[in-house]
């Protein structure tokens, strides 16, 4: 949760190149991360897809990378996805499975968006040959939300995308003062959007700093998209939040269609497939790639739980 007090601590050190390399080399960090990320190779995602699809859920699949300073970094970043997407036509959606089950998650920041010049232009041109490229095999896309310096830039490359890709998603994160303004702006016909509590350190003036008020926020965001037009997509583990999806759900007839459930790789994996019998679309949030420390730090930071475990790890106990 937001209040946990090593939480800015741990998404520091997950910005810090010093410690990565430190914390990347420990062979006890690799089969912890494990637990959040099937794998380096574009293999080792597909296998995982292969086994989420025919457990009943749907994926988002996201190459892992953030940040990109360099563009052939950003090239390379676009190659691996249209690889990745070339590779779905040998994936076999299992009948029954509702929606595009097949989805791809972008950062932008990892497409060029920070490049020194016309990052945002160079983030806007990588995107829609992904998108194109999602299109033509009949997959979904959604742009990730990143820290809050990102949301209006993210945003407005967004809406310029969807005017050729309609159906394109992106993320709002309820921890954002703006967001309930954001859901309201965002929630009509054709829309898809992923709510989710937020993953970065924050100040208190764009963002909510307690636990509960950003707990308030997601409840009072999901009304508003429970409300509207578009295509809610409850993103958290949280068993509070998707208590009140349902109860939304009931309240605005909005059908198992109308909306989905989304979970990251790894975590409450009984409660993914219980919902999954239960006949609603869960889709399950997967990394792939070597840049996993970023991501990897942000789980850390959201569970000290698994700080212990890894603390735990470490000192071989
Ligand atoms: P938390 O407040 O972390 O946890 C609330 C409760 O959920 C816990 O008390 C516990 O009951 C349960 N819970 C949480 N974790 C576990 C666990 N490991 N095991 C068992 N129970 C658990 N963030 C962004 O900033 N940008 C994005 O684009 C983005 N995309 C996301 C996509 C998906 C599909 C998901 C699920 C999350 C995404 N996030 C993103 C991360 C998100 O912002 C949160 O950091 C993360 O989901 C943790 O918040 P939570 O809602 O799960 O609740």
């Amino acid at each position: 949760a937001v209040s946990n007090p090593l939480r800015p601590l741990l998404l520091a050190a997950g910005r810090s190149s010093g410690l990565k390399r430190a914390v990347t080399a420990l062979p006890v960090t690799r089969s912890m991360v494990r637990r959040y990320v099937p794998g380096e190779a574009q293999d080792a995602v597909v296998s995982a897809t292969r086994e989420i699809l025919a457990s009943g859920r749907a994926i988002s699949i996201d190459h892992l990378g953030e940040d990109t300073s360099d563009p052939a970094q950003a090239e390379a970043t676009v190659q691996a996805y249209l690889d990745l997407l070339a590779d779905f036509g040998r994936l076999e959606v299992p009948a029954g499975l509702p929606v595009p089950a097949l989805e791809v998650s972008l950062k932008l920041s990892a497409l060029g968006q920070f490049l020194p010049q016309d990052g945002h232009d160079i983030a806007l041109a990588n995107a829609r040959r992904i998108c194109a490229a999602a299109e033509a095999v009949g997959a979904w896309v959604n742009v990730d939300a990143e820290d809050h310096t990102t949301t209006d830039s993210t945003l407005a490359i967004v809406r310029e995308l969807r005017v050729d890709h309609p159906t394109l998603a992106t993320v709002l994160q309820a921890y954002l003062r703006r967001t309930e303004d954001d859901c309201r702006a965002l929630s009509g016909p054709g829309s898809r959007i992923r709510l989710c509590k937020g993953a970065y350190a924050e100040p208190a003036d764009v963002a909510f700093q307690r636990g509960e008020e950003v707990d308030a926020s997601y409840q009072r965001c999901l009304e508003v998209l429970f409300a509207g037009e578009g295509y809610p997509m409850v993103a958290s583990h949280d068993p509070a939040m998707i208590d009140t999806a349902h109860a939304l759900a009931e309240r605005t007839g909005k059908g198992k269609d109308g909306y989905e459930f989304q979970m990251l790789y790894g975590i409450r994996d009984d409660e993914q497939r219980r919902l999954a019998a239960d006949g609603h679309t869960v889709r399950v949030y997967t990394p792939y790639g070597d840049e996993w420390y970023g991501y990897f730090m942000r789980r850390l930071a959201e569970r000290p739980a698994n700080l212990l475990f890894f603390a735990r790890s470490l000192v071989g106990r």
